[in-house]
């Protein structure tokens, strides 16, 4: 029996079936943007573990901080005794975040963590309970996070009942639409906001500026600066989760600063820590301070091998300029997208920034009837081309609402060799999957 299936059968007896893998083959070892199972078999790597590993698998600096630091250390809780590397990620993030103002951080565990700890500073800070998020949002899988995000199937279906004062409003989404300008959007959503929450009830607006689970979707340009506006004339604390998006791996350290937007708090963890689990929260001193002492937290929050190997991926995304590095990944990937669209009908959008792109798959382009929702997705083919990618050495990932977006975040440090190369087989996958 070969060793993955071997693997497989131990895992159905021994692993809760709740936790699902998306290839069938066991990992022995990575480097860079590739993965090795264990019959030695490659993958080139368009999907980071999502958007985990930036700065590459295994990253050289990465490796050598976390050696160095469990030969040192391996925790003290940083609420007992406290040590250097968490207070200088804690510098990194309030220097690199958006925004000159005066700032503070928190380190915490996952992404999940640290939105539910966003949520409880905004709500501390201002006295108010409401939380405003938006269609096709994700931000977790706890309790507070299952009810921040909207897809019932697979993240919240029958696990309920969820936590209160969670309002949900529409997102600027340009392909489903009708594409209302980006101020137009946001004033649909200020509308709702109003007239259901009341704007003096809003502790917080949370947003991804460019969605990642939901579909990689962008909102439409003066959407992401409205609510900013709207935030700040009503006293509510305006979140940007940048889990997904943080970290360069827009062809920017945050993607709240393409549109110049300074959000209050941001999120962060994926891509911050080369692939070790660590989330951080950062915003205004005077909101982060807010809090009384104590009443932040946690055992493993910052613990010093995830604070070691993120100083060394952010050292890494600074001395290789991995945002010049997804910008060029951009302006290789966007020109064959979109000829591979123009090619497939089933295409009906490109879309996303640096390194994180996607299609949108639906059957046929936009037609008037259509126009109101978008073109009837087509989540179809999107499984059926990530299997023949996957089949044919290429690992990419699936996501959206409706399931019908192929997403690509490949690790920023991927060579043009690698990138051509799976773009290849993506094109091959399209001409078996859609025809030619
Ligand atoms: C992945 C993700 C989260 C949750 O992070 P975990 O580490 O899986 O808990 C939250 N928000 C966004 C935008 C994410 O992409």
């Amino acid at each position: 029996m070969a060793r993955s299936e071997e693997l497989g059968k131990r895992r159905a007896a021994a692993v809760s079936r709740g936790v699902s893998s998306l290839l069938p083959s066991y990992v022995d070892h990575a480097g860079g943007a590739t993965l090795t199972d264990v019959e030695g078999r490659e993958w080139i790597d368009f999907g980071s573990g999502i958007a985990v590993t930036s700065v590459g698998n295994a990253a050289p600096r990465v490796v050598e901080a976390v050696k160095a630091q469990v030969e040192r250390f391996t925790h003290t809780c940083f609420m007992i005794s406290p040590y250097e590397s968490y207070v200088a990620v804690c510098e990194q993030l309030n220097e690199l975040t958006p925004g000159e103002h005066d700032k503070r951080s928190a380190l915490f565990n996952s992404g999940a963590e640290a939105v539910e700890n966003a949520v409880k500073i905004a709500r501390h800070h201002t006295g108010r309970p409401a939380v405003v998020v938006f269609d096709h949002a994700y931000h977790g899988r706890t309790n507070l996070t299952m009810a921040l995000t909207a897809k019932n199937m697979p993240y919240k279906h029958r696990f309920g009942p969820f936590a209160g004062e969670i309002y949900r409003v529409p997102m600027s989404y340009p392909l489903r639409d009708g594409g209302l300008p980006g101020d137009v959007a946001a004033a649909r959503a200020i509308d709702l906001i109003e007239k259901q929450v009341g704007a003096s009830n809003v502790a917080a607006v949370l947003i991804e500026p460019i969605q990642g689970e939901g579909g990689f979707v962008v909102p439409a340009p003066g959407f992401l600066p409205a609510l900013r506006e709207w935030a700040t004339q009503a006293g509510a604390v305006l979140i940007a989760d940048e889990i997904q998006t943080g970290f360069c791996r827009t062809g920017s350290w945050f993607a709240s600063s393409h549109e110049s937007v300074v959000p209050d708090l941001v999120t962060t963890a994926k891509g911050l820590a080369g692939g070790l689990p660590l989330a951080g929260v950062t915003g205004r001193a005077e909101i982060m301070d807010a809090v009384h002492p104590g009443g932040l937290g946690g055992t493993y929050g910052g613990n010093p091998v995830a604070c070691a190997a993120a100083l060394a991926a952010i050292e890494t995304m600074r001395a290789e300029d991995l945002n010049a590095a997804a910008r060029h990944i951009e302006s290789v990937m966007l020109p064959r997208l979109h000829a591979l669209a123009s090619r497939h009908a089933v295409v009906a959008d490109v879309r996303g920034r640096g390194a994180m792109l996607a299609m949108e798959l639906t059957h046929g382009g936009t037609t008037e009837s259509a126009a109101r929702t978008g073109p009837p997705p087509n989540p179809e083919v999107a499984a059926a081309v990530a299997r023949a990618c996957h089949e044919a050495g290429l690992l990419v990932l699936t996501c959206g609402t409706y399931g019908n977006v192929l997403r690509f975040l490949p690790p920023l440090v991927i060579t043009d060799a690698q990138l051509n190369a799976g773009l290849d087989i993506l094109d091959a996958a399209f001409g078996e999957v859609a025809g030619n």
